[in-house]
């Protein structure tokens, strides 16, 4: 088991674009599982590359029980909309409401290579839709409007000096009572 350091807001990587994987090899999957510890390490219910710092386009998820990784992920249809609080393990303790689609079709290769359409509706669409947007260099205070997104980064101001250099240490963190689920 290996937990990766999560960049958090500020780390340029967050807001990269990512590279598609050409094939689904012993090295992405390496990347895959190490990305699966890292998220139950950070207590997340998903993860995207670009928040352990690299570029290929692979996310992590686990809703509900519904556990998936998926490597190229694009939404191919999408329906609904729905207001819900969201949170980011690269932006800790800052959350704000998000309208996303209340369900959606998404197609991509799993661990194995192979292509699969998945539907997910409320949380996991919702966490479908946050980790797209990470591989796409999106967060999700992006849609927050001028003044709660100034209040969330006003928030980030005053916690970012417990980040240095961007990186989030989750083996090292002290389980606190400070609330991390819904951090995606
Ligand atoms: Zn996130």
């Amino acid at each position: 088991m290996k937990i990766l350091d999560i960049r958090v807001l500020g780390d340029p990587v967050l807001r990269k674009e990512t590279t598609p994987v050409e094939q689904v090899t012993d090295e992405i999957r390496t990347l895959i599982a190490e990305m699966f510890d890292t998220m139950y390490a950070a207590e997340g219910i998903g993860l995207a590359a670009p928040q352990v710092g690299r570029t290929e386009r692979v996310a992590v998820m686990d809703v509900e029980g519904q556990r998936f990784a998926l490597v190229n992920p694009e939404i191919t249809a999408r329906e609904g909309s729905s207001r819900g609080e969201e949170g980011c393990l690269s932006i800790p303790e800052v959350f704000g409401d998000v309208t996303r689609s209340s369900r959606v079709m998404v197609r991509a290769l799993n661990e194995k290579g192979e292509e699969v359409e998945l539907e997910g509706t409320d949380l996991l669409a919702r966490c479908m839709q946050h980790e797209i947007d990470h591989l796409d260099g999106k967060l999700f205070i992006d849609y927050l409007s001028m003044l709660k997104r100034r209040s969330a980064l006003s928030k980030w101001e005053k916690i970012k000096d417990d980040y240095p250099n961007f990186i989030r240490k989750v083996a090292q963190e002290k389980k606190g009572p400070h609330h991390s689920e819904g951090e995606l």
